[in-house]
């Protein structure tokens, strides 16, 4: 399938100043769309100036989360060229998330190649200032317009981008953390592996109580036992307890991270043991109580490494290294970020080049 180009005739005012963007209010000149229909296929990919989408109200989208999307960045490197991060990852992880709540598949390279061109014509919007790059939101919906919701027929795919600023301003900061033993963002058999619309709705009430608390995140426990620790707010998350790492393993409830993933390959080669299992809630106090916690981090795509402060459970606060970021976090912050951006070499092909604008 050809991509149909078409150029917007009215480029738009890029941000004025790239060191003060925020994250995901302003969009690129362009959008990514190709339509699904049963017996059809996927059909009629096409570039398009960016505007808004005709969808009828009564389309599934709009009233069972029939959404998925994924997340990943472009990042231009000191000579001015534009990079990507493991992107393949990102599209095979969005056909697992469509096939857990049935969108229909599609072509994981040829929605890499959607990435490139689209990322290839709006290249001039991934921001020039240390730490600012450019998200890539590829999503896929439900247009079926029926509210019986019996087997998806038609779907649309989307390609959004948007120029974002550092997760940081003002540089790596830890993080205080509140362990949330109410609400649950997912179950395992449940589609906490996927990454979709709904894990987000589901994940509200106790983000927006955390924060209104003051806490910037919300650690999650297991919805079976209420005891395991699954995830830091959108972010996977590690300790490091007695010279070792341990992070979640990927029980079905837990989104498998490409910085997860990335961070567990840096450590070992580097010679740490990296052990993937449950680990209590329980055991993470008695560890802050006894000292044997080191360090902990969150890691995701949006702020590639999040040292955590503190953690608050029922009426405890306990803090982490003195609320300092330890070394570990500080160099799996620096060696991530230092690929993404180009400037240390890349041995495990992790890049993928966008080519210069034709
Ligand atoms: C996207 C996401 C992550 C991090 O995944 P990356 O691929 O590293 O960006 C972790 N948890 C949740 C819930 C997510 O949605």
């Amino acid at each position: 399938m050809e991509i149909k180009i078409t150029k917007t005739t009215a480029p738009r005012q890029k941000p004025a100043d790239p060191t003060k963007l925020g994250f995901g209010t302003v969009f690129t000149d362009h959008l990514f769309t190709m339509d699904y229909d049963a017996g059809q296929g996927w059909h009629d990919p096409e570039i398009v100036p960016l505007q808004n989408l005709s969808i009828h109200p009564g389309a599934a989208v709009f009233h069972y989360g029939a959404e998925v999307f994924e997340g990943l960045k472009a990042y231009r490197t000191d000579d001015g060229s534009v990079q990507l991060f493991r992107p393949a990852d990102n599209m095979q992880r969005m056909r697992d998330s469509a096939e857990r709540i049935q969108l229909p598949d599609f072509d994981a390279d040829f929605m890499l190649n959607a990435v490139l061109k689209l990322v290839e014509l709006d290249q001039d919007w991934v921001p020039n200032v240390p730490s600012a790059s450019l998200y890539i939101r590829p999503f896929e919906i439900c247009t079926d317009i029926d509210l019986g919701l019996h087997g998806i027929q038609h779907a649309k795919m989307l390609i959004i981008l948007s120029p974002v600023g550092s997760y940081y301003p003002g540089g790596l900061k830890p993080v205080d953390i509140l362990i949330e033993d109410n609400d649950v963002r997912a179950v395992r058999g449940g589609t906490g592996y996927a990454k979709c619309g709904g894990n987000y709705a589901a994940a509200n009430r106790a983000a927006h109580k955390a924060e209104q608390k003051g806490y910037s995140q919300v650690l999650w426990l297991d919805g079976v036992h209420r005891k395991y620790i699954e995830e830091v707010g959108g972010m996977n998350v590690m300790f490091k307890i007695n010279g070792k790492v341990v992070t979640p393993e990927l029980t079905g409830s837990v989104l498998p991270g490409v910085t997860r993933r990335s961070c567990i390959q840096l450590l070992r080669d580097k010679g740490l043991e990296v052990e993937e299992r449950l680990i209590s809630v329980d055991e993470l106090m008695d560890t802050l109580r006894s000292g044997a916690l080191e360090e902990a981090w969150g890691c995701g795509t949006a702020a590639v490494i999040s040292p955590i402060g503190s953690f608050a459970y029922q009426d405890q606060v306990l803090t982490v290294n003195e609320q300092k970021i330890g070394p570990c976090a500080q160099e799996l912050y620096d060696t991530l970020t230092g690929i993404q951006w180009g400037r240390i070499e890349d041995p495990y092909h992790w890049i993928v080049k966008v080519p210069k604008k034709s």
